[in-house]
């Protein structure tokens, strides 16, 4: 037996390795690594959820934002951006659509965007949970206070997504402005679990300025955090930022990591995410060959999409939900998955 094949059973035996072992991982180049990764994380995956892929329903419902994150199309600084932000109206009819199509869980994504009040926010999140009870409600709106997220909570709001990009400090510094830190996105993350959010983290892969150890330091974050879902996908250039000349991630890369991510954490819901469908043709079904097990479609409506550009050459911009939705059920189909129109809760019941 190769002595990758011996490093990985022993990952997913153990869901753990010494440093040195995980670095080897992560940093190995051969596609036969990747195919045994994916191999084993598709074992471990079958297991906590068979054949099942969650789909929910992505809701961009604004770009406006006030920070200026180096690597994202949308920052505060990008005056080429046409800035938009939907209604209630429209954020409710985006709702209504999805669920006609058999989504039970609607993520509102949005820049930090200051119209957005606590009062507007609840607002929308209660105006959602009436029309829906029986749906998930996931936000993704950045860094707030404890006692925002206690209101959006209490308003009817069940998970948060909020990534912390990168868990070492020095490679936060380079990616993000000194108003910024990585303490304070850690405190989110905390606050959002004490108050009893299902919570999902994670990182770009092959952001600029990323190391092998910083990709480590992402891992041990996230054995610390214990989240029920993990968002990772690869950094991908945006002409109108700071970043300009850095090179996208890979492929390769982020599919290696999607799979010791399945290893390490098992019971995880882990998307294979609309960045890396971008930056390979099959990259999604990849991503659920190599241990994801979420997708996440989007109902934003067409107008607004491509606006709503955090990377170059988004896919799926173009379609009406109930296209996407059809797309992805035949792609998700051909990778030997089926979609399922629940809420998609973790496995917590299985760890
Ligand atoms: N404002 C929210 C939502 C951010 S957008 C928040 O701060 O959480 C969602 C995710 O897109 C980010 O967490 C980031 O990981 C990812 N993203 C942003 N710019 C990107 C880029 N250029 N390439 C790939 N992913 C990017």
């Amino acid at each position: 037996m190769s002595t990758m094949q011996t490093l990985i059973d022993k990952l997913a035996n153990k869901r753990d390795l010494a440093d040195a072992e995980l670095l080897e991982l992560i940093t190995s180049t051969d596609e036969a690594t990747n195919q045994l990764l994916a191999a084993a994380a598709d074992k471990i995956r079958q297991q906590y959820y068979g054949t099942k892929v969650y789909i929910r329903g992505l809701i961009e419902f604004t770009n406006y934002c006030k920070n200026n994150c180096y690597y994202c199309g949308i920052r505060a600084g990008n005056s080429h951006a046409h800035r938009y932000r939907l209604s209630k109206e429209q954020i409710l009819d985006c709702c209504s659509e999805g669920y006609q199509l058999g989504f039970r869980t609607f993520v509102l994504q949005g820049g930090e965007d200051p119209y957005f009040t606590d009062e507007r926010v609840c607002d929308i999140v209660a105006a959602i949970r009436r029309q829906h009870p029986d749906c998930a409600i996931t936000l993704s709106i950045g860094e707030k206070k404890r006692a925002s997220y206690q209101a959006y909570f209490d308003a009817g709001a069940n998970r948060y997504l909020l990534r912390q990009e990168t868990a070492a400090p020095e490679h936060y510094a380079k990616l993000h402005p000194a108003s910024m830190s990585l303490a304070n996105r850690k405190r989110c993350l905390f606050d959002l679990k004490a108050i009893g959010y299902q919570v999902g983290s994670g990182f770009m892969v092959g952001s600029p300025y990323q190391t092998p150890e910083n990709l480590l330091a992402d891992l041990r974050f996230l054995q610390e955090l214990k989240p029920d879902m993990i968002g990772i996908g690869p950094y991908i250039t945006h002409e109108q930022t700071p970043f300009a000349e850095h090179k996208s991630g890979t492929a390769e890369q982020t599919l290696r990591m999607l799979s010791i991510l399945r290893l390490m954490f098992p019971y995880a819901l882990l998307p294979s995410t609309t960045a890396l469908g971008t930056i390979h043709p099959n990259g999604r079904e990849l991503g659920l060959k190599a241990g994801g097990n979420v997708v996440m479609p989007n109902l934003s409506p067409v107008n607004v999409r491509k606006l709503y550009e955090l990377y170059e050459n988004k896919i799926c911009t173009g379609e009406e939900a109930a296209q996407c939705r059809g797309c992805l059920e035949a792609r998700v189909r051909m990778a030997g998955y089926e979609i399922v129109t629940d809420r998609g809760d973790v496995a917590k019941n299985v760890i």
